[in-house]
């Protein structure tokens, strides 16, 4: 079993890099992306829990990024985790959603909802925050009884606690620095994005692959994305999402591993392969970096 999409405490995840790589060996999968948002801080430790349970680990990551008006994730598997502008990009990035949480805090509290950054920054012990860090503060000050409440109603993109995050990366430049740190970009969950200018944003920022196999794609959205990939010529992904164990949302299972054919993952293991820059993959067990 393969999961190619799947969150750390680094970010916004519940389980630590190695409780995830431990959770996802327990499981019975056998190739597990780490995807953090816009952080790679996670996969030294990931690696080291990797070797020694036996599980292939391919070093990836989860980038914002806005494509017109939507709100885009874009994949990028078999990076260079430690490739110089990724690393600096991600460390201005973390600044930038700090900045993010502090605004958000004061926005909350404008509206009678007290919370401060300090209280935010206490539920995560990773560099990326975001809006679920926030959520979570206000589960643990009791205002909310869940993440879910949090979004419904204060931190959904139409509530009064969002703060919009204009600043991100388009996904013409995401691509870009994907690519030079030699990933495969693959386009994450696409039903949540318009669904007419998929084509022409694949087609614009170059993205390689995209994701068909996710918990949010039901199949008429895995059919219709499997048609794409072929129309094309794209590679397919496909991951669990997994945030936390035993809390499935809309967008995300509360269980790790995938549909993923294996074939699919042998052509991206081919392509990474091929390519300057990228991890790769040597045996069914990591044992060796980056070639180049
Ligand atoms: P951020 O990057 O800080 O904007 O947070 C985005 C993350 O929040 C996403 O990856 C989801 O995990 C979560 N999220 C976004 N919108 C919602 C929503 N309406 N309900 C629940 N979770 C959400
Ligand atoms: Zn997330
Ligand atoms: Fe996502
Ligand atoms: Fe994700």
């Amino acid at each position: 079993m393969i999961d190619l999409h799947s969150h750390s405490t680094e970010s916004d995840g519940a389980l630590s890099p190695t409780e995830l790589v431990r959770a996802a060996a327990a499981d019975g999968v056998k190739v597990l992306a780490l995807t953090d948002h816009d952080t790679v801080s996670g996969w030294a430790e990931a690696r080291k829990a990797a070797s020694e349970c036996g599980i292939e680990l391919i070093p990836g990551v989860e980038v914002s990024c806005s494509g017109g008006d939507d709100s885009v994730h874009l994949l990028g598997l078999f990076i260079d985790p430690g490739n110089p502008a990724l690393t600096d990009c991600f460390a201005e990035v973390a600044e930038r959603r700090r900045g993010r949480i502090q605004d958000t805090c004061e926005r909350l509290t404008a509206i009678g909802v007290p919370l401060t950054f300090e209280e935010v920054a206490a539920q995560s012990t990773g560099p990326s925050l975001g809006r679920p860090h926030v959520a979570d503060a206000l589960v643990h000050k009791g205002t909310v009884s869940n993440r879910q409440e949090a979004f419904d109603r204060y931190l959904g993109s139409n509530r009064p606690g969002y703060v919009s995050y204009p600043w991100k990366m388009t996904v013409t430049e995401a691509a870009r620095l994907l690519h030079q740190a030699g990933g495969i970009t693959s386009l994450a969950h696409a039903r949540f994005l318009t669904q007419d200018r998929v084509p022409g944003m694949i087609e614009e920022a170059g993205i390689m692959a995209i994701e068909v196999y996710h918990p949010a794609h039901g199949r008429e959205h895995r059919d219709r994305y499997l048609r794409l990939a072929e129309k094309m010529g794209l590679m397919v992904t496909g991951g669990s999402d997994f945030h936390l164990p035993g809390a499935a949302g809309d967008s995300q299972s509360s269980a790790l591993g995938s549909r993923l054919p294996e074939a699919r993952y042998r052509e991206l293991v081919a392509a990474a392969n091929g390519r300057a820059g990228s991890f790769s993959v040597t045996s069914t067990v990591p044992s060796s970096t980056r070639a180049g």
